[in-house]
């Protein structure tokens, strides 16, 4: 730990111990990479991802998806350091929601550690419901749920919703009795909706900063309420697309980095080149920048980011040390919904570049 260039202490002023993770290695390259050339590798926790749609052309909301594209994802995703992740469904119908939680369910890949299911109780408004079907979003009520739960036998594990759907709270309340854990995401929430929802037990906002309106009354408004709220923690795209540097370090600041998950919200295009793929049933473009949208619409439609990218850019716009951004990414994720990191990964950290390459993958 004490290898770590000391310039780049965070501004929180030291690393705070508990948010080291276990199996933070030490520097190896004695006899090779010196701290000057900036190049350290590491041995890490295997990455825990809460919020993937899809990757390496695998799309999880296409009911046409087979199990050998489920496994040529799988296997995509763990070369990624990725050894536990939750597939995730946006909005669609009962039927289509089914059809694919049985698909990633019956898969058996111990990499799927439950299901998040985002929507379809959010917000009908273009802005707030981002790339999701309006036809498809509904009210929230606990028969729904409970036949999605039903289809994903029992391995629904986090829900995003809106809290102003209608019957969110009193479902917010049932899922969190059950077990399953509540985010807050997609919304137009007033100040006191939010309240209410974390009164209810919510205790996440997915990808904070995006799946809100465009504009909001300066205060107050939803991202200042969900900021300021520590019994929320929260999740982030830190791809450079979805949040712009300064926007990803303010809100890391405020919320802390105890209280942060570094998310991809992959989608099929992850992994591949530029072109076009799909989310659900929408048609969207992977252009060479890295964007993820569909043709000529203002949002983003999920994002082609990987776990060691999102770190390294999370290092490069906050100026945390390493060691307190990998917890975002292990530790955190998995102790939120209930799990251990499993595995390990060997990562090269070159601290120039703000870069983690990951060497190998076990587990
Ligand atoms: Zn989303």
């Amino acid at each position: 730990m004490n290898e770590l260039d000391t310039s780049r202490r965070s501004f929180l002023g030291r690393a705070v111990g508990a948010c080291v993770s276990p199996g933070f290695g030490r520097g190896a390259g004695a006899g090779g990479a010196t701290p000057a050339a900036g190049l350290r590798t590491l041995e890490l926790a295997g990455f825990v991802d809460l919020q993937v749609n899809g990757f390496a052309g695998v799309d999880f909301g296409d009911p046409a998806t087979t199990a050998g594209d489920l496994s040529r994802a799988v296997a995509a995703i763990q070369k990624t350091g990725v050894t536990r992740f939750l597939p995730t469904l946006i909005t669609s119908s009962l039927e289509t929601f089914a059809a694919c939680a049985r698909a990633l369910v019956r898969a058996g890949h111990p990499s799927i550690a439950g299901i998040h299911m985002e929507g379809p109780y959010i917000a009908p408004e273009d802005g707030p419901r981002g790339a999701h079907a309006r036809e498809h979003v509904r009210g929230a009520d606990l028969d729904d749920f409970k036949r999605r739960q039903d289809a994903a036998e029992g391995r629904i594990r986090l829900v995003t919703l809106a809290p102003e759907a209608p019957g969110a709270l009193p479902l917010v309340e049932q899922l969190v009795a059950g077990g399953v854990r509540v985010a807050i995401g997609h919304t137009a929430a007033s100040r006191v909706q939010i309240q209410d929802a974390v009164a209810a037990g919510a205790t996440l906002s997915t990808h904070l900063g995006n799946g809100c309106a465009g504009t909001l009354p300066r205060h107050p408004n939803l991202l200042w309420e969900q900021l300021g709220e520590d019994r929320l923690l929260a999740s982030f795209i830190v791809d450079g697309h979805h949040l712009p540097p300064a926007t990803v370090r303010s809100m890391i600041r405020a919320k802390t980095p105890a209280r942060t998950i570094l998310v991809t919200d992959a989608m099929a295009a992850a992994g591949m080149p530029p072109g076009v793929y799909t989310i659900g049933r929408q048609r969207v473009e992977l252009d060479a920048t890295g964007r993820v949208a569909a043709p000529g619409a203002p949002n983003l439609a999920g994002s082609a980011l990987s776990i060691p990218v999102a770190i390294g850019n999370s290092v490069r716009f906050t100026g945390l040390p390493l060691e307190d951004v990998i917890p975002m990414a292990t530790t955190r994720p998995a102790e939120y919904i209930g799990i251990r990191p499993a595995g390990t990964v060997v990562a090269e950290w070159d601290a120039e570049a703000f870069s983690l390459r990951v060497l190998s993958v076990a587990g």
